[in-house]
């Protein structure tokens, strides 16, 4: 008989009690082997996200996550003869954040490895699985040979989760369905879990700050941050993070294979400045993490590197880019309504409502609408004339719209005046700061 049971652990934390390692480790195992159930697991859920946690209650349930599943390890892999620069990258989750398709292919193209373990939409967020599989044929549901297979041979592999921290994978999905997604403990040990057990060499985290993003205020997404870089300090895995803006959507597509024709502009060279420029950002930090000097990440957007290195990334998991990829059938513009610039787009109220049209999920595995989304047609500061489309929004499903509009309302201006641009990158956070 276990010294633990779910409905005491749940009553430690509702009642703001600090929860013992050893019911943390329970809790964790029990739930995983299904245990616990899920109607109990969400109860202790809401009471962490209402009671927080303890930096070292934060450290055991990241641990004790880990040790729900298998830890890989690609130390002794070789790539032309050499061991592999293993590095990755992960979102704290963002509106328009589809910067790992870009990102990986460059990282690539300038020698590094990728193994990254990637998720689905999580609450507003869109998710990179999502969106990938927008591209027909494509699977993330990989074997741990084909991940390896992958490192050696193109030197990348977007994959499920699957067997690297289960815990995680069980709860980021209850998360999703029970609001208690804003919670700093439980996004810290989500996102490091899988990263710890994932066997990248070393990790560039992009921690998004503003209305779009999970935690709204800087000091609240530094402190994540921070969290995030000690945890990674304290499993052996070299972490640093940038702090990102995310007050409004990142570039003009916003949901899953919208997403991905954007970032095939940026692989082609075009695209939006903000996407070019945080994918670049990022990739330097990967680099540089990677120990890789001397590349020029920027060169393989030009020279078609990056572009050709993603072919072989899709092709390997089983898709094929032939054209176009299809929006959502039905579409809905909005127009402007005079003259003026754009004075503001929320990235939540964009968040929501391409959720709404069917980018995201509202139960547990229901399945997504790859062609939903949301084109943004003017983004802030650009002029707009009275008339002309400022949004069109994309679904497979036209009922949706009504919901979805309703969410956009009010999260957009026009007005007079073009605001102050904000800076895209607001810091750099390493382990010695
Ligand atoms: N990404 C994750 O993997 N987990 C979170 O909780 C948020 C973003």
């Amino acid at each position: 008989m276990s010294a633990f049971d779910a409905p005491t652990v749940i009553r430690i934390k509702r009642d703001g009690g600090v929860l013992p390692d050893a019911a943390i480790d329970w809790v964790i195992d029990a739930y995983t082997r299904g245990e616990v159930a899920d109607e109990q697991m969400s109860a202790l859920l809401m009471a962490i996200f209402l009671r927080g946690m303890t930096t070292p209650e934060i450290a055991r349930w990241t641990a004790a996550m880990v040790d729900s599943g298998e830890r890989l390890n690609f130390t002794d892999l070789r790539r032309h003869g050499k061991p592999l620069a293993l590095v990755d990258k992960h979102s704290t989750g963002g509106v328009g954040d589809k910067i790992t398709i870009p990102l990986v292919p460059v990282v690539m193209a300038c020698g590094g490895a990728v193994p990254q373990a990637a998720g689905r939409g999580l609450g507003h967020t869109g998710g990179t699985l999502d969106k990938l599989e927008s591209i027909p044929g494509f699977t993330a549901e990989i074997s741990k040979e084909r991940i390896r297979q992958q490192l050696c041979d193109i030197g990348a592999a977007i994959f499920a989760a699957g067997e690297l921290a289960p815990a995680d994978r069980k709860i980021y999905a209850l998360r999703d369905v029970t609001a208690t997604t804003e919670s700093l403990p439980l996004i810290a040990s989500s996102v490091m879990s899988k990263k710890i057990a994932e066997g990248a060499g070393a990790l560039v985290l992009d921690t998004k700050v503003g209305s779009g993003a999970f935690l709204k205020t800087e000091e609240e997404s530094r402190e994540l941050a921070r969290t995030m870089v000690d945890l990674g300090a304290a499993h052996g895995l070299a972490t640093r993070a940038l702090l990102t803006d995310m007050s409004t959507p990142l570039g003009r597509a916003v949901g899953n294979a919208v997403e991905v024709a954007e970032s095939l502009e940026v692989l082609a060279g075009g695209g939006p400045a903000d996407v070019v420029e945080l994918t670049l950002a990022l990739a330097a930090e990967m680099l540089d993490a990677a120990g890789l000097d001397g590349v020029d990440p920027a060169q393989t957007l030009r020279d078609g590197s990056a572009m050709d290195a993603f072919r072989e990334l899709v092709a390997a998991q089983g898709g094929e880019i032939t054209g176009a990829l299809p929006a959502g059938p039905h579409s809905e513009t909005i127009s402007a309504p005079r003259d003026g610039t754009m004075e503001s787009i929320d990235a939540m109220a964009v968040g929501l409502a391409v959720w709404r049209l069917g980018a995201g999920r509202s139960r547990p595995g229901e399945r997504v609408q790859s062609g939903a989304g949301i084109y943004i047609h003017r983004r802030v500061g650009e002029s707009v004339s009275a008339g002309e489309p400022l949004f069109t929004l994309y679904t497979e499903t036209p009922e949706r719209f009504g919901p979805a509009l309703a969410e956009l309302d009010g999260g957009w201006a026009v007005g007079d005046t073009a605001p102050t641009p904000r800076p895209l990158i607001i810091d750099r956070i390493t382990s010695g700061d």
